[in-house]
């Protein structure tokens, strides 16, 4: 591990063998640093299970690092994730992320079609069918997640997903670190004691920030996105700029109490390299 505290890395399942064939080489780079562990997502895009299991099979073999699938349960029936979850448990998976997913664009109803409606009732399968035998983590939305009817409503959805048996937490992207301490307060209120991992998106381009904001309900704040369009045309100073933003992000975060950082690679190996240096990061324990 690059330090005491935590950290991952999240990788989604290429979608063309040219792209498979680029990511032995990605998550060596990216072991490297000795992350705990990689996540990898699921359903995500269209991705599939084999896509999961495979992507998850390229991490041991080029890293030996801990692989941790991602776990959906939108549209899906307790017979299928209970084949899922044994076929985990077999190939020696420790841990799993477990969420409803994302609704399909015909949904009628915010609750999920399917034998699931919301990911706290998949960590209550979890942990009726498999006990202790699964770290469970799951999402946590410090601006609110999109669907959500507020914050509070939201929150306390949260809260039943830890009740349900999460062990710890990733938060959706998000570029204003007030967010994850008032997340935090409220846990604390709360009484909730799981460690809340920030998610963190390096930010590589200007519409693609844009994009990843405006699907997942992000705020961007206004300067940041008008410094990013201005140097939209010159990659290395837009780069180095979002180098500069989300370093900082990143350093208040771990300055004021955040247990480590969940990053979302994107399947690229520099980004998150070059943040990792600049942080300046304790020596490991
Ligand atoms: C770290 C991370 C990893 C992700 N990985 C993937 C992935 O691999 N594949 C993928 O498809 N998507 C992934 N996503 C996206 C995620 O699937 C979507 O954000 C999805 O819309 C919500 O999933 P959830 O598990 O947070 O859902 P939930 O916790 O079920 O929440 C969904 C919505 O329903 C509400 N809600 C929750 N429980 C209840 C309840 N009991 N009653 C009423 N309302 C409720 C919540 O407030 C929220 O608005 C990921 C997100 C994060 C943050």
């Amino acid at each position: 591990m690059v330090s005491p505290l935590h950290f991952s890395f999240e990788l989604f399942p290429p979608r063309t063998p040219e792209n498979m064939a680029k990511l032995p080489a990605v998550i060596g780079q990216l072991a490297a640093v000795r992350p705990d562990y990689f996540s990898i997502t699921y359903g995500a895009g269209g991705s599939t299970m084999k896509g999961t299991y495979e992507t998850m099979v390229a991490v041991v073999e080029h890293s030996g690092v801990e692989a941790v699938p991602h776990l959906t349960c939108v549209g899906s029936t307790r017979a299928h994730i209970a084949e899922l979850l044994r076929r985990y448990r077999d190939a020696g998976v420790k841990r799993i992320v477990a969420l409803r997913g994302d609704l399909p664009a015909t949904a009628m109803s915010p609750a999920a079609p399917g034998e699931f409606h919301y990911a706290n009732e998949l960590v209550s399968f979890i942990r009726e069918t498999h006990g202790d035998e699964f770290k469970i983590e799951v999402a946590a939305y410090p601006e609110m997640h999109p669907q959500a009817h507020s914050p509070g409503a939201d929150f306390e959805n949260f809260l039943r997903k830890v009740e349900a048996g999460a062990d710890a937490a990733l938060t959706q992207l998000f570029y204003n670190a007030d967010a994850y301490f008032d997340f935090m307060e409220r846990c604390g209120k709360a009484g909730i004691r799981i460690p809340v991992v920030p998610g963190i998106m390096p930010i590589t381009g200007f519409s693609n920030t844009v994009r990843f904001c405006a699907g997942c309900g992000a705020d961007l704040p206004r300067w940041v996105r008008l410094r990013l369009e201005e140097l939209q045309d010159d990659k290395a100073s837009l780069q180095d700029f979002g180098l500069e933003v989300v370093t900082r992000l990143c350093d208040t975060l771990l300055r004021n109490g955040a247990p480590g950082l969940h990053f979302y690679t994107i399947n690229q190996s520099e980004p998150t390299l070059r943040l990792l240096k600049n942080l300046a990061l304790p020596a490991p324990a």
